[in-house]
């Protein structure tokens, strides 16, 4: 099934197939007749995941955790359907994203907001609510156990309140959701590859932000299992580029902060920061296909950046 995709140690690479191919990845671990998902993309995936588990000879079951990083829906939207298939498993969520999945009433309105209503229809469809019953809130330095194999929770506040990445001394790998920011493969360059950060509304905060990622790197990761998407190993180099930017991000938003149509000057410096970015990593894909790959990631950035600029000035 090209949708799968088996890395080392027990961990298979699922694309959901949501947007486009190589956007949004979920996990699967298995370890000693134990499984275990993470992240789930949105409520079409589910087929996908299901799959998953038959490619790799795991019954439902079987599934102990199914952990979403945080509740966004391209992580987590998926979450409640697909836990209605898993009768043994634990929904294992952040404790400020927990009362949005067990009811998701304010998840659809948040998206039926920045989407409309049609395009929050068409991508997520109707979001199962998960029972109170079935979910466990995590801590940080939390040790989830997958058939004798430790699963660590850190705290990774920055891309949203209600973000946690999970290490996994195994594979010494995160499953970083969005904290470790984006590298679409489209984007491998000859010299490894271009990341970019996440700022999507409404809860990013750079200074948590850049804690986090120093967080993950302190374990010095030899892999990074990425939502937006898959596996890399090229960690230094990412968080590198990952620094740069937002330090130039956060500049260019204060830089902004007071003129007219601030949204649309944020759009254009962030394009042409991501290009300059991008080229300056050995890529190579010409200006209309990368801007193809990145406007929606350009528009949600200036949008979770506006939101930052308006709390600031809130705060001020
Ligand atoms: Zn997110």
């Amino acid at each position: 099934m090209d949708f799968l995709e088996h890395w080392d140690e027990g961990i298979t690479v699922i694309d959901t197939g949501f947007v486009r191919a190589r956007f949004d990845a979920a996990y699967l671990i298995v370890e000693n007749g134990r499984a275990a998902f993470v992240d789930t993309g949105p409520n079409s995936a589910v087929p996908r995941l299901l799959a998953a588990l038959q490619a790799r000879q795991m019954a439902p079951e079987q599934v102990d955790w199914l952990i979403v990083t945080h509740v966004h829906l391209d992580h987590a939207g998926g979450a409640g359907l697909l836990l209605q298939h898993l009768p043994n498993a634990k929904l294992v969520v952040h404790p400020r994203g927990a009362r949005h999945l067990v009811d998701p009433r304010q998840l659809m309105a948040g998206v039926r907001a920045v989407y409309g209503p049609e395009v929050a229809e068409r991508d997520y469809g109707e979001l199962q609510p998960v029972p109170p019953q079935r979910v466990l809130e995590t801590h940080d330095g939390m040790v989830l156990a997958l058939g004798g194999r430790a699963l660590l929770v850190a705290d990774t506040p920055g891309h949203a309140r209600h973000h946690h990445c999970i290490w996994d001394e195994a594979s010494r790998g995160w499953f970083t959701g969005d904290t470790f920011g984006i590298a679409y493969p489209d984007l491998r360059t000859s010299t490894g590859g271009y990341a970019f950060p996440t700022t999507t509304p409404v809860q990013f905060e750079p200074e948590a932000l850049l804690d986090s990622i120093d967080r993950l790197l302190a374990r010095d990761p030899q892999v990074m299992f990425l939502t937006h998407f898959g596996a890399t190993r090229e960690v230094a180099q990412h968080a590198a580029m990952l620094r740069r930017q937002l330090d130039a991000m956060v500049r260019l938003a204060r830089s902004v902060a007071e003129l007219p149509d601030r949204h649309a000057r944020l759009r254009a410096a962030l394009a042409a920061l991501y290009g300059a970015e991008y080229r300056r990593a050995g890529g190579v894909l010409d200006d209309e296909r990368l801007q193809e790959l990145l406007e929606g990631d350009v528009e949600l950035n200036a949008q979770g950046l506006g939101v930052w600029l308006d709390k600031q000035a809130a705060a001020a």
